[in-house]
C-alpha cells in the first residue's frame, strides 16, 4: 500500500454529493473523497432522464465547485478512528488519509430486498446512469413496440412500473410518461395504442415527503394522466416479462423501476459509528456525531435534529444545504445548534405541472411547476450550470424533445 496521506488543512470530507461539496466549497482548504469528479444535483435526476435537460447540465465538476480542495477520485472502504485514518480505493490502489477532522457526507444509496427476480430484473433510479439508461431503455421499447406485429406483446412493451412514490419514482414517473407522450407523435402506428403507467407504493399515500394536500392534488393529477396508483400495495415478484403485486394483479412490462428501499449508505454502519434504527449516523446538535470529538456527519446519511423542528431532517436537498452551512461555520468557529425552518418544499410532475408550498402558500399545476423550477435553480451551485438549465429550459418551451436512442454512447466499436 502506498504511504498514507494528510488531507490538506487536516479536513477530509468523505461524499462530494450535494452536503460534502457545500462544505467543501466553503471551507476550502480540504480534501473530498468522491468516486466522481462531480456533484451531481439530483432533484433534477428525473429531468435529465426525460431528456428536458442535459445530462451534462444536472452535474457540477468538483474541482470547479471547489477550486481550492484537494480531489481524491475513489471510494471510501474503511475507517480507522484510532489512527485517524480513512482508507481509499483509487485507480491508483488502496491508501489510507489522515485527518483531524471527518465529515462524513454519504448520502443515501438504494436498496433491494429479497423480492424474487428484483435484482435481475429491477432498475435503480438514483443515479446518472440510471436515469440515462432508463431514457435509453424506454425510448428502445417505443422502437419495439412499433415494430412488433402481435398486441398483446406491443402492450407488454407499453407497459412501465414505477415502485416506490417517492420524489424518485413519482417525479421520475411523470417526466418520462410526458417523454413518451410528446415522442409518440413521431410512432404514428402506436397513437392509439393502450399504455399503461402504475405507480406502487407499500405507505397509504404517495410523496411522504410532501404536506398531504399536495400529496392528494399530485395523485389526483396523475390518475387524470392515466396513472393507476397501488398505494399500500407492494412488490411480490418479478421477471422479464412482467410484474406482480401483492393485491394479486400481475402487469406485463419489461420496465419495473425500483426507486423504494432507499438507505443511508452501508459505509456509516460499517465504520464503526453510533447508528439509529435505520442505520443513520447519529449526529448531536452540532452536527458531531455523538461520542466523537472529530468525527461529523450530514446529509441523507445522518439523524440530524433540528432545533426548529419537532422531528430529525428529512432526506432533502434543501436540508442538506442548511446542515452544510451550519457544519462548514462549526469547523471553524465556536459551535452553534444546528436549527432550519423549512420555508417550502415542491416537486416537479412533467411539462408545465407540479406542486409547491412556499412560506405556508400552496401552488399547484403551472404555478407549483415554476416555483418548484424556480427553487431547484436558486439551490444549483455556479452560475454556468444555471445558465446551462436555464438554456435547456428555454429551448424545451419551443421545441419539441429530442427522442434519439443514445444506448450505444460510451461502448463503441471495438478496432478490427
Ligand atoms: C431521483 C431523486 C430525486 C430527488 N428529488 C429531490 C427533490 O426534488 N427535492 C429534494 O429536496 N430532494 C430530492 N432528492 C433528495 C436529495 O437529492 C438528497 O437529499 C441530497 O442529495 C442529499 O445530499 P447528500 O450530500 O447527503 O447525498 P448525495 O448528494 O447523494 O451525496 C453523496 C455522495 O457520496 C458519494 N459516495 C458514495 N459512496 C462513496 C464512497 N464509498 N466513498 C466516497 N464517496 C461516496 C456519492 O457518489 C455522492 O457524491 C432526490 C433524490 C433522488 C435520488
Amino acid at each position: 500500500m502506498p504511504d498514507d496521506r494528510l488531507a490538506r488543512g487536516g479536513l477530509l470530507v468523505v461524499g462530494g454529493g450535494y452536503a460534502g461539496s457545500v462544505v467543501a466549497r466553503r471551507l476550502g482548504e480540504c480534501t473530498i473523497v468522491n468516486p466522481e469528479n462531480y456533484m451531481l444535483f439530483r432533484p433534477l435526476l428525473a429531468e435529465a432522464a426525460s431528456g428536458t435537460l442535459e445530462p451534462r447540465h444536472v452535474v457540477v465538476p468538483l474541482r470547479v465547485l471547489c477550486p481550492r480542495a484537494e480531489l481524491i477520485v475513489g471510494s471510501a472502504t474503511r475507517l480507522d478512528e484510532s489512527t485517524r485514518t480513512l482508507v481509499v480505493a483509487t485507480d491508483a490502489g488502496e491508501y489510507g488519509v489522515r485527518y483531524w477532522n471527518l465529515v462524513i457526507a454519504l448520502g443515501a444509496t438504494t436498496r433491494t430486498l429479497p423480492v424474487p427476480g428484483l435484482s435481475e430484473h429491477g432498475r435503480g433510479f438514483n443515479d446518472l446512469a440510471d436515469a440515462i439508461e432508463l431514457r435509453n431503455h424506454v425510448l428502445r421499447e417505443l422502437e419495439a413496440a412499433d415494430a412488433e406485429l402481435d398486441p398483446e406483446r406491443r402492450h407488454r412493451h407499453l407497459g412501465f412500473v414505477f415502485v416506490g412514490a417517492g420524489y424518485a419514482g413519482t417525479e421520475g414517473l411523470a417526466e418520462l410518461q410526458d417523454l413518451v407522450r410528446d415522442a409518440l407523435r413521431y410512432y404514428p402506428r402506436l397513437r392509439n395504442a393502450p399504455q399503461r403507467w402504475v405507480l406502487v407504493e407499500a405507505q397509504d399515500r404517495i410523496l411522504p415527503e410532501v404536506q398531504e394536500s399536495l400529496a392528494a392534488y399530485t395523485a389526483h393529477l396523475l390518475e387524470r394522466r392515466g396513472v393507476e396508483i397501488r398505494t399500500g400495495t407492494r412488490l411480490e415478484s418479478v421477471d422479464s416479462e412482467s410484474a406482480t403485486l401483492s393485491d394479486g394483479t400481475t402487469i406485463p412490462t419489461h420496465t419495473l423501476v425500483w426507486t423504494a428501499g432507499v438507505a443511508p449508505h452501508p459505509l456509516v454502519e460499517a465504520f464503526g459509528l453510533p447508528v439509529d434504527e435505520r442505520g443513520r449516523a447519529r449526529v448531536d446538535q452540532h452536527l458531531r456525531v455523538e461520542g466523537r470529538r472529530d468525527v461529523w456527519a450530514l446529509g441523507d446519511c445522518a439523524r440530524v435534529p433540528n432545533a426548529a423542528a419537532t422531528g430529525p431532517d428529512p432526506p432533502t436537498s434543501q436540508h442538506a444545504l442548511r446542515q452544510a452551512r451550519r457544519l462548514a461555520r462549526n469547523l471553524v468557529r465556536k459551535p452553534r445548534p444546528y436549527r432550519y425552518r423549512m420555508i417550502g418544499q415542491g416537486a416537479t410532475l412533467g411539462r408545465y405541472k407540479g406542486i409547491a408550498e412556499i412560506f405556508g402558500l400552496r401552488f399547484r399545476g403551472f404555478l407549483g411547476w415554476f416555483a418548484t423550477r424556480t427553487y431547484h435553480l436558486y439551490q444549483l451551485p455556479l452560475l454556468t450550470r444555471k445558465a446551462r438549465v436555464v438554456a435547456d429550459w428555454t429551448v424545451a418551451l419551443f421545441f419539441r424533445r429530442d427522442i434519439s436512442e443514445l444506448g450505444s454512447l460510451g461502448h463503441p466499436r471495438r478496432l478490427r
